[in-house]
């Protein structure tokens, strides 16, 4: 352990008061509120156990004929860490000027909160955009005080505990003798004024709760999870403060026949085995009206019948995404004597190649998103 008289950069002999000149200085370099570097930080605890034991005529004695300087007693608080400086960085804070004392009284009036609400949308309703007139419970701004907090006619006094600074100074001794320390007044917590006949609409806070509706146009092509921010739609401020603003977070319910790929929708055709064979056009019902679908001679199970421009319209630019038809080829599970004759018939003549392996199918998605590169 460094010598205590090396650490403070004093002589063996120095006095008291040259020790205190000492660990003022060095404690005004190494103190973390000012120097935040880990080195300062140990340097600081080694200045001042140095004080500690230099500063007590007895522990200094103890120090000087080889004892640890703890023996002493006086020095039992010191465990090494910041704990026993608690007090120290307020001190610290009004000496360096950092302090309350510059600031003025507190404001009543403050920015109110934002509000986040869930809109719950339908698939179709997301299409083109939709309009909703949404409630929302918040506060709003006091009508019988519009915001000022006192009873019409009244005005706020101001406090005279603090004469409207709405802090209190108080001199502290110290390590570094007598400092100014200042705190907010308690008498009216700071405000520096005094709220004599509050509101009875709002019990002096300027605001109350009030149901309120909302409108809002809610764009095409939002997708769950996306927020759409309305400034100055949130919650009142206190005492009059400006509103927050208010979050709308989208949610796009589940579909039981559309589902959505970014821009595109997704859906499955069911398409009896004849038809995939023979072909024919067939009207689906879509979200946004009819949609005629043509199916060709000879389509195969799982592909992909693309109708342009009958997805989502985009949310960023112009135009809709697509209508993408899965088609699912139906085998029949039951057949009369009749129809399996005919089906017997069918296969003998038409000779079609035993079943055989090919190349693994991927999921339905995966292979529409090759199609859709391809
Ligand atoms: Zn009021």
């Amino acid at each position: 352990m460094a010598d205590h008289y090396e650490v403070l950069g004093v002589a063996r002999d120095a006095s008291t008061d040259e020790i205190k000149k000492a660990y003022r200085r060095l404690a005004r370099q190494l103190h973390p509120d000012v120097n935040p570097g880990a080195d300062a930080s140990e340097r600081f605890k080694s200045v001042t156990h140095a004080y500690d034991v230099l500063s007590d005529v007895k522990q200094r004695d103890n120090y000087d004929r080889g004892g640890n300087g703890r023996s002493g007693g006086g020095a039992a608080g010191f465990d090494g860490n910041f704990g026993n400086f608690g007090n120290f960085g307020d001190i610290f804070e009004t000496f360096f000027g950092g302090g309350g004392s510059s600031r003025g009284p507190r404001s009543r009036r403050e920015r109110g909160q934002d509000a986040l609400i869930r809109v719950d949308l339908d698939l179709d309703e997301i299409i083109f955009g939709t309009h909703r007139e949404l409630e929302v419970d918040t506060a709003i701004t006091c009508a019988t005080c519009n915001g000022t907090c006192c009873q019409p006619g009244t005005a706020p006094v101001t406090c005279d505990i603090c004469h409207g600074t709405g802090t209190i100074q108080r001199a502290v001794r110290s390590l570094l003798g007598n400092v100014m320390t200042s705190s907010p007044c308690g008498s009216c917590r700071g405000y520096g004024t005094i709220i004599a006949t509050p509101c009875v609409t709002c019990q002096g806070q300027g605001r109350v709760r009030a149901r309120r509706t909302v409108p809002v146009d809610i764009p095409a092509g939002v997708d769950t999870g996306l927020r759409l921010q309305m400034p100055g739609s949130g919650e009142a401020g206190p005492a009059g403060g400006p509103n927050g603003d208010l979050y709308l977070e989208m949610k796009v319910r589940h579909h039981d026949v559309f589902s959505r790929d970014g821009d595109d929708l997704l859906c499955t055709l069911e398409v009896p085995m004849t038809d995939a064979i023979l072909g024919r056009s067939a009207t689906v019902k879509a979200l946004d009206g009819d949609i005629e679908v043509e199916l060709r001679p000879g389509t195969q199970s799982a592909e992909i019948i693309t109708v342009k421009d009958r997805g989502v319209s985009r949310l960023r630019g112009n135009g809709r995404g697509d209508l993408k038809v899965v088609v699912h080829v139906v085998t029949p599970t039951r057949l009369d004597h009749k129809e399996r004759e005919l089906i017997e018939a069918f296969a003998a003549r038409h000779k079609a190649p035993a079943p055989a392996l090919s190349a693994f199918q991927q999921g339905l998605f995966a292979k529409l998103r090759d199609r859709f590169r391809g």
